[in-house]
Parts: C-alpha cells; structure tokens; sequence
C-alpha cells in the first residue's frame, strides 16, 4: 500500500529499541572481531591444542576430575571465546585476551608442570602472547590511519555511530564497449557517452568514427528483444566525456536534524529513496531516546547512546568542536552533505556528548529507584540484553519485507527444514526473523556450442548419427535466504540452480544443477552458519528428488581473484575458500544428506562420463556420449579451449614456414597465453591489490603478457629476440620474487619451459 511505503521502505522506522541497541553495539565492534579473529584462528588449530584440546569445555566427568570446579572457579575454553566473539561480546580486545588467556591459565593451573596438557598450555601461551601484541599493533595501526584519513566529503569527521571516516566501497565494473570488451582498469582513462550508458577504452576511443553507430539505448530498453520505443541515441565520438577511472566511491553521509551529528546512510539505517520528502530525519540514538522511556530502556538506550557519544567526542578534535559554529544545512539539499557544505561539517559532536552523558546518569539514577523497572536490569550490559529479549515485540510489521515476498511450495520447504535445524541445534531465531525466498524462476536456453555437438553424439539410444539439439531449455531458479539483523533485513544467501524435467533429452533429463552459490558471512548466530547453508542445500536436493530429479549435479570451485558469483561484494575479511576446504564443505553437506536418505551415492563427472565414455566408444559412431550439459559449466568452456590447442597443434607442422616473423612471435605467445597458469602473468603486477608492498624493490624491470602481446600488435619489436626477451622477463621476474615452492613461482618456471620450446 502506497501509504505506508515510506514508512516500511526504511530499516530505522522498522527497528525496534532492542534492535537499535544491537545495532550501535555491532558498529562500535565489529573492527575488533576483524582482528581478533585469526589470532584465535591460530590458537584454535596449532600443533600445541592437540586434537582441539581447549576448543570444547573441560567435561569433569567424561575425563574422571571430579575436583576440577573446585580447582577452576571460571572455566573457560577457546569454542566459547569464539562464541562471544563472533556475537560481539567483547568491547575491547583486552576482554577477549583475558578470556583467552583464562583458557590457558586454567589448564596450567589444574595439571602439574609434567603434565602434557601444562606444557601444551605453556606452548599456547607464548604463541598468544606473540599474536595478540601483533594484533594490537594492528588494531593501533588501524586507528592511526583512521586518523590521518581526511578527504572533501568527510573533511576529516567521524561518523557519530561507528567512529570511521570514509567507508570505501567496491568501484563498479565498467566493459568497453569498443570490439576490446575489456575491463577498464581502475587508474585508466576512459569515454563515457553523453548519457552515461556506454564507456570506451582509451584504445578503442581512438579508433571510433567521428559518428557512432546507431545502437539501442541500454539502459533504458526494458525488452528482451532490445526493440527501444524511443528513438536510438546517436552521438558523436567528440561528444563522449574523457574521465579517468580513479574516483572513489565512498558511503554517503547524512546529518541528524535532531542532534546535528553526520553519520555515513547506512550506519543510521537511512534509506534515502525512502526518504524523499521533507520529513525529519533522526538518527539511531535519537530515535533510541524517543522510545526509551515509553519503553523502559532507558538504561540500554543510554549505554549505547553514552559508548557512541563518547567515541565521537574523543574522535573529534576539541578545538575544533568548540569554535565551531552551528551547523548550517547545506544549501540545495538540506540533508545531504556535499563537499562545498564546509560550514556544517563541523557539527556540534560536543553538545550531543554532553547532552548524552547527562541524560545517562540521570537514567541510570531513574532506573535504580523506579519500582516499576525490571527486577534483572542492572548496568551490566548481559542482564540489560536478556531484559530487553523478553520484552522484544516488533511493533509495527514492514510491508515490503523478505517475508512479504511471494511464498512458493519450495521455498516453503526448504524454510521449514532450516528453521527445524536451527531447533535441534538449540538455537532457534526470533519468529520471523529468517525467510527463504525463490526470488526467479524462468525458463531459460541454452545454445549448445558447434565444438560440443561436433564432437559429442547425444548417447542414451539416439540412432547413429544423431545430432545435439543446437538449444535446450531449463528451469532457471534464484534462492535467497534473508535474516533480519538488527532490524534490517539482510539478504545473506544466494544460489542459483538449473532444473532439466523428463522431457528433456536424455543426457539431461530429471537432473538440476546447483550452478551458482554465494554467501555473506553476517548469518547470527555465526555458530548456525555452516548448518543453515548445509541444510539449505540438502532441503533442496530433497524437494527435487521428491518432485522426481534422479541426479544433481554441483558446481565445486571456489571464484577466481577478482570475480564473485552472485553479491557484489564482500565483507573485507570474508576469505574465500581454497578448492580443498571448499570440498571438505561440499562433502560434509553431502554427508549430512546421505544422513537424511536424501543422496544415495557421490560420484565426479570425470570418473562417470569422462574416463568410462572415453573407453566405451562405439565403432559405428565414434563419438563418445555426451555428458550433462548445462548452461555455463566449467568443462564447455575448457573443452573448446583444448580443441582449439589440438587444432593449432596439428596446423603447426606445415604453416610455420609460410608465416611472418610477427605471426610466428604470435604463435609462441599464443601457445602460452592459452594455458590456465599464465592468467598470473596476464597484467601488471598491482602491489596494492596483491599485498606484496615490496614488490618494485624486488623488481626493477616489471612485465607482463598482456603488455607484451599489446608490443606486439603495436610493432613495436624490432627483432624476434627482442620479444622473446620481454617475455623471459616476464617469466624471471616471477621466479625472482616468490619463493620456490610458490604457485607463481612454479608455474613461472614451466610456461618459460614451453616458452622456449
Ligand atoms: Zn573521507
Ligand atoms: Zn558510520
Ligand atoms: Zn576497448
Ligand atoms: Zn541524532
């Protein structure tokens, strides 16, 4: 309903008073989680913490010490630090140390010096002490740079909420649209046309006619057909705007109307397409301080008004704040903060401290003398949560919402399983707060490619001869799963899958294909993560066999540097898997769902349809039989890139000596370029994005393939030694900077190997 659009469309109007809370605490934590993280990382998989040995609760029964409470007044091991760690426990990283080292402390305390556990507990000890002082040169470091961090939109300010500067988000991708369709690189000059729907390289830019071709408006065609109502867009090449590639893209800011105090959009929950209207704009702490009272969270609300105002005020520099004058709305747009608004960025940070810091004592003081208060709300910040947890109630329910989103027969299924996993793991969510959605599902076509069906005959008793149909057609579905986090829904899961019906011929008849899964990692309670992906993915492997599927079919490789499956982009300290850990993952799922009945048998394409087909080749069409075949799989695009080698190979022999020095030179570049190791060698080494700072030290003369091949095309090698010379180096420098065993280094090694030859 139109009328209540504005309101549901922003997360900050939804957010119950508990939410805020949880809200304005993550924000001030989550940097230490950042950090602390692989300290403990470390600890939890060393040699000394034999078999996990500190990683579960001391169980004073199952290993016979029935004095080991009487010894040990606080318990504590490693799986619990992580617990409260990843749920944002830990103000400060000196809680979590102390915590770790209790762990430690403990078992050294409870065995005798000889005792293996002791010594384990003496080798943990120095390890941690070694790792947390690293870390905390981190966290100082970190802090550092915050502070000499400053740039026309943030003139040096902290947001009041989380304390930084300037969140820098991922730049977008731009394609040339030039016959180069290459990625513009981040630093590089560009065209853009007049209407900022297509952008050339500088390359492509030079070879443009002085009239651009006709062509459909992209960004506004709707259709499939790429028919536009309105008339094509023609442009002169003159027309196009040069711009160079090197923006940043920062979070917007936005200033509070009630305690003038800027915060970046999405710290305050702001949405501005919700908010178009001239309504007042409130921040999380105001707003906390509307509804304490009403609600009796006065003690909450000022705990994490208190924490933020406090970190403001320390962020902010005390001149400044106050000789500042008071802050002007920015002329033209009242709330938005633009880089000529200077006046106002100097908000009065001062007065919301203050004005917070006393409401927080006189609250505090209320709280302990009204009779009406809960018995259990004290100060500490554990008991104020579980108050508030009994007393959470969401009080106005959001219209557009995850789980107002069309409900299916499978989403509903696999919604059910994860929530009933979540159950018996004793970790049920808050009614409501997680829903799984098919967002898509479309009828989708494949073009089978001319190499595939040359090469393959379509099996499964088609007459000899027979031929791959040049397209086939699938059911092409999207899965996500949302959790409401804090009062904002967060889409936290995605996956994309392929289902072929019986109709289907018969190589890929009733099989889907998991071909596309992505995540980020924000799932709370973090311990449910991996079960709630796990379960997902088995829940749906179950709805498909019981509507008839007989085989599924995953997609186990991790994303290559630089590309993501399906979310735009990710936490900054999300890794992503190595192939060996990404299948352990897979196994384990798989596990479970040979646990449930659900899968009866795991088996690899390469061993069911490469080896075995392969060997069963029929004399009357020997074509071997051809696999699955889905859209976008990995071995399509390999296998043309095999033939494609095999064809040079045999072309080689009786072309060499009719070509041209330059194509012969291609030809030797070309034999390695095709090789999957020489992606490495493709472009210039960015130490920056590649984390190897020293690299210019190391390497006087840096080079690369792609440069090599663009010298090439350019004319610019006088003698075939020459280019042979550039691409030696290329294959030096390689072997120079990494170390022996390293991938680079290896595969340096064996592309100049095949260079030579
Ligand atoms: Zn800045
Ligand atoms: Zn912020
Ligand atoms: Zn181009
Ligand atoms: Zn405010």
């Amino acid at each position: 309903p139109a009328t209540d659009a504005s309101l549901s469309l922003s997360a900050l109007s939804v957010a119950t008073p508990e939410d805020l809370v949880s809200h304005l605490q993550a924000l001030r934590r989550d940097f230490i989680l950042r950090v602390l993280r692989p300290v403990l990382n470390r600890l939890m998989s060393h040699t000394s913490n034999r078999n996990g040995l500190f990683n579960t609760p001391v169980d004073p029964v199952a290993l016979n010490i029935p004095n080991y409470l009487d010894v040990i007044s606080q318990p504590m091991d490693f799986g619990t630090v992580k617990c409260r760690l990843f749920s944002l426990e830990y103000d400060e990283a000196d809680a979590f140390a102390a915590d770790a080292r209790l762990v430690l402390s403990n078992a050294i305390t409870f065995n005798p010096p000889s005792h293996p556990v002791h010594q384990c507990a003496v080798a943990l000890q120095a390890e941690f002490d070694a790792e947390y002082s690293k870390a905390q040169t981190r966290l100082v470091r970190d802090a550092q740079k915050k502070d000499e961090h400053h740039c026309t939109l943030c003139q040096g300010q902290t947001c009041a909420l989380c304390g930084d500067k300037c969140l820098r988000l991922e730049p977008p991708v731009l394609i040339c649209h030039g016959p180069c369709s290459a990625r513009i690189k981040r630093g590089c000059v560009f065209y853009v046309s007049p209407d900022a729907c297509r952008v050339w390289c500088q390359k492509c830019h030079a070879q443009l006619p002085a009239e651009l071709p006709e062509e459909p408006n992209e960004c506004e065609s709707d259709d499939e057909d790429g028919v536009v109502d309105g008339a094509p867009e023609a442009a002169a090449a003159r027309q196009l705007l040069k711009r160079k590639f090197d923006e940043d893209i920062s979070e917007a800011w936005v200033q509070c109307d009630r305690c003038q105090s800027w915060v970046h959009q999405v710290c305050g929950l702001f949405n501005a397409r919700a908010n178009v209207g001239e309504a007042e704009l409130t921040c999380p702490i105001c707003k906390l301080k509307d509804v304490a009272g009403e609600l009796r969270l006065r003690d909450a609300a000022a705990a994490a008004g208190a924490a933020a105002a406090a970190g403001a005020a320390s962020a902010a520099a005390p001149s400044a704040a106050s000789s500042a004058p008071a802050a002007v709305p920015p002329p033209g747009g009242r709330r938005w903060r633009r880089s000529s608004s200077s006046s106002s960025i100097f908000s009065s940070t001062s007065s919301l401290s203050r004005s917070s810091i006393l409401r927080s004592s006189t609250s505090n003081r209320n709280s302990n003398s009204s009779s009406s208060s809960t018995t259990t709300t004290s100060s500490s910040r554990t008991s104020t949560t579980t108050t508030i947890t009994r007393s959470r109630r969401r009080s106005r329910a959001p219209v557009y919402s995850a789980a107002a989103l069309p409900r299916c027969a499978m989403s509903d299924f696999i919604e059910l399983h994860v929530l009933r996993r979540l159950d018996e793991l004793g970790m049920p969510p808050p009614p409501g707060s997680i829903s799984i959605r098919v967002v898509s599902s479309i009828t989708a076509t494949h073009d089978v490619s001319s190499v595939v069906r040359r090469t393959f005959k379509p099996g499964g008793g088609a007459p000899p001869g027979a031929c791959i149909p040049r397209e086939l057609s699938y059911a092409s579905k999207a899965l996500c799963m949302f959790q409401c986090i804090d009062g904002a829904e967060v889409c936290l899961f995605s996956m994309y899958v392929q289902e072929h019906g019986a109709d289907a011929p018969s190589f890929n008849a009733r099989r889907v294909y998991v071909a596309y899964l992505d995540s980020v990692e924000y799932f709370r309670p973090r311990a449910a993560r991996t079960h709630v992906y796990h379960e997902i993915l088995a829940a749906y492997l179950d709805w498909a066999r019981r509507r008839g599927f007989r085989t599924a079919h995953i997609w186990s490789c991790p994303p290559q540097r630089g590309n993501n499956f399906i979310f735009w982009a990710h936490p900054e300290h999300q890794k992503t898997p190595t192939r060996e850990r990404l299948m352990t993952w897979y196994r384990l799922m798989l596990r479970r769902c040979e646990a449930l009945g659900v899968v009866h048998a795991v088996e690899n394409l390469h061993t069911t349809h490469f080896q075995a087909d392969a060997a069963a080749a029929a004399l009357d069409d020997p074509r071997p039989p051809v696999p699955p075949l889905f859209d976008g799989d990995y071995w399509l695009d390999e296998i043309q890139r095999l033939l494609r080698l095999v064809e040079r190979k045999s072309d080689a022999d009786f072309v060499t000596d009719r070509m041209s020095p330059t194509e012969l030179c291609r030809g030797a570049l070309e034999a390695v370029t095709v090789l999957p190791q020489a992606a490495a060698f493709m472009e210039p080494v960015d130490p920056f994005a590649h984390q190897c700072a020293d690299y210019f030290d190391v390497i006087k003369h840096p080079m690369d393939l792609g440069a090599v091949a663009a010298k090439l095309a350019g004319g610019e090698y006088a003698t075939a030694e020459a280019f042979a010379d550039d691409v030696r180096l290329v294959f030096a420098n390689g072997v120079t900077y990494n170390p022996p065993k390293h991938p680079v280094h290896v595969a340096a090694r064996a592309l100049a190997a095949t260079f030579d030859r």
